[in-house]
């Protein structure tokens, strides 16, 4: 059975200066029998719309995202890191952005603070993939991993892409940064990162699943339960055009067309299993399912 409650908490320190501007932390929140689930907001990117729409038949893309009220020139996509608490484990799908990627993101602690949760509590961190918004709050401030007692799991093909050192000068200029930042990160993980394959269960009733294209060895994770529950990381990576034209290319996949590929064989799964879903960058702190449409699929934020 499924529940789910919505929390919206002022922070302590917003709260506490009149002119500071008031800050809103939302999470939401499942509950999978004796496990209960939560995604924290880590804020959220602004990237140029091209940069996810670009190579897409403009007419109908508008079309699509004009339905969704956005805007095609920016988008502004929040990102929601998942928080899985049994009782025994306290698991972190993700980390956040980091100070260091773009202003709007990285306020994961915020989050913590908020739900007084601190990084000493956290036991193990699942990566679904290295791209900044995903990796980059890995390190304090001393370049130490943030959560000193976690045990740090990623995907074996992710892993040694990123820290391949070819991988800087192949992947392309407008991702360099992204390759630096990764190898740098995930050095300081090397000694004791557990690296899984397909299939492979990080922790009991947790599942790997490798979902490659948006990045060469992204993983969503498969919570067992009644309802299973997928952390879809950004294989389904907004909940407009990843939804109603799957099958189109975008432009923050890597490999676009195996991107494309997982990402239409994916839904197809989820919509005919039921899954509960929570996306990386889907809207209303990003839980919900996978409905079929006339023309593809919609997200439906009730689960
Ligand atoms: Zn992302």
């Amino acid at each position: 059975m499924l529940t789910r409650r919505r929390l919206l908490t002022a922070t302590a320190a917003a709260a506490a200066t009149a002119l500071a501007p008031r800050r809103l932390w939302a999470a939401s929140t499942l509950t999978l029998g004796g496990t209960r689930i939560d995604t924290l907001s880590d804020g959220s990117l602004v990237l140029p719309g091209d940069f996810i729409l670009g190579g897409m038949p403009q007419d109908e893309m508008q079309a699509i995202v004009a339905k969704y009220r956005l805007p095609t020139d920016q988008l502004t996509p929040p990102c929601n890191v998942t928080l899985l608490r049994d009782g025994t484990n306290t698991v972190l799908f993700d980390v956040g952005a980091g100070p260091d990627f773009q202003p709007s993101a990285g306020k994961l602690m915020e989050a913590f603070d908020a739900i007084g949760l601190t990084v000493d509590d956290i036991t193990h961190v699942l990566f679904t993939h290295a791209h900044p918004d995903h990796l980059w709050g890995l390190l304090d401030d001393f370049d130490e991993p943030l959560f000193p007692n976690a045990e740090y799991m990623i995907g074996q093909a992710e892993f040694d892409y990123w820290t391949n050192p070819d991988t800087v000068a192949s992947i392309g200029e407008a991702r360099a940064t992204f390759a630096v930042g990764a190898a740098r990160r995930l050095a300081a993980i090397a000694e004791t990162v557990r690296l899984l394959a397909d299939g492979e269960k990080p922790l009991p009733g947790i599942a790997a699943r490798l979902t490659p294209g948006h990045t060469p060895g992204h993983l969503a994770y498969e919570i067992a339960g009644p309802t299973p529950v997928m952390v879809l990381g950004d294989c389904i990576g907004n909940h407009h055009v990843a939804f109603e034209r799957p099958e189109w290319e975008s432009g923050s996949d890597q490999d676009k067309a195996l991107a494309a590929g997982t990402r239409t064989a994916l839904l197809d799964r989820l919509a005919t299993e039921g899954h509960a879903i929570i996306g990386y960058h889907l809207p209303g702190g990003g839980i919900g399912r996978v409905e079929r449409a006339d023309i593809g699929y919609r997200f439906s934020e009730d689960i």
